[in-house]
């Protein structure tokens, strides 16, 4: 897909921003349509069916979040939020709305850019990787679901929240390989981690604790001392 036949739909208040961003943005070959508050946002998404929504965090009439709750409950479009502080970031991720990336008031237009390019690239390769897959993933007796979202341990239906269940599937997807913190990172957290180093082991912890006959002495998920993890092939 070129850029010119992308339209980014961009939810904005600030004059001095829609300026500046229809300019880059259509320099960039993009095709650019502005929204100026939360519900017109809505109702151009509906009408429009952009590639990528810009979505500021505080807009007229609806916030950002509600605006990007709102199209989460019919559609994956790639969203970017944008926030005015790290802290408005904290908020967006702690409430987890659904959007792919972010970016804080004052960006520039370079990063922006960057940015969107990176969503898109990773949008497209998903979906390339979605209808490749979607079938059951089997190790020894864990059994996982993608399509269902679902995990069986022993015989036993396993609720994971979402993370533990990406991570879950990450590692089962490339069992008997070691996956680096850096790669597991990047591939569940992306842009989203807290940059807290633990985040990743608390995960695998409990992830452990729910899968592992002894989560003590775990013999599906192993600690690659220094590098990682790897999912223990269970064929061997
Ligand atoms: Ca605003």
């Amino acid at each position: 897909m070129t850029n010119a036949e992308m339209t980014i739909l961009v939810a904005e208040d600030e004059e001095s921003f829609i300026e500046a961003l229809n300019r880059c943005l259509t320099r960039e070959g993009f095709t650019v349509r502005v929204a100026r508050d939360g519900q017109e946002a809505l109702e151009l998404f509906e009408k429009l069916h952009p590639d990528l929504i810009l979505l500021d965090l505080m807009l007229p009439k609806m916030s950002g979040i509600d605006v990007c709750r709102a199209i989460r409950t019919t559609s994956q479009v790639p969203i970017i939020m944008v926030t005015a502080k790290s802290a408005e970031i904290d908020t967006v991720v702690g409430l987890e709305v659904g959007a792919d990336d972010y970016v804080t008031k004052p960006y520039s237009m370079r990063e922006l850019v960057a940015r969107i390019r990176a969503v898109m690239r990773r949008r497209q390769g998903e979906e390339v990787q979605a209808s490749t897959k979607e079938k059951i993933i089997k190790q020894g007796e864990v059994f996982l679901d993608p399509e269902r979202h679902e995990v069986s341990v022993r015989n036993k239906l396993v609720k994971l929240p979402l993370k533990e269940f990406e991570l879950l599937e990450l590692l089962m997807n490339n069992a008997g390989n070691v996956l680096t913190r850096d790669v597991i990172i990047d591939r569940i957290w992306g842009a989203y981690y807290s940059g807290d180093t633990k985040t990743l082991d608390v995960h695998v912890k409990r992830l452990r604790s729910k899968i592992e006959t002894d989560p003590s002495d775990p013999k599906l998920i192993t600690t690659i001392r220094g590098l990682g993890y790897r999912f223990e092939d269970q064929k061997y």
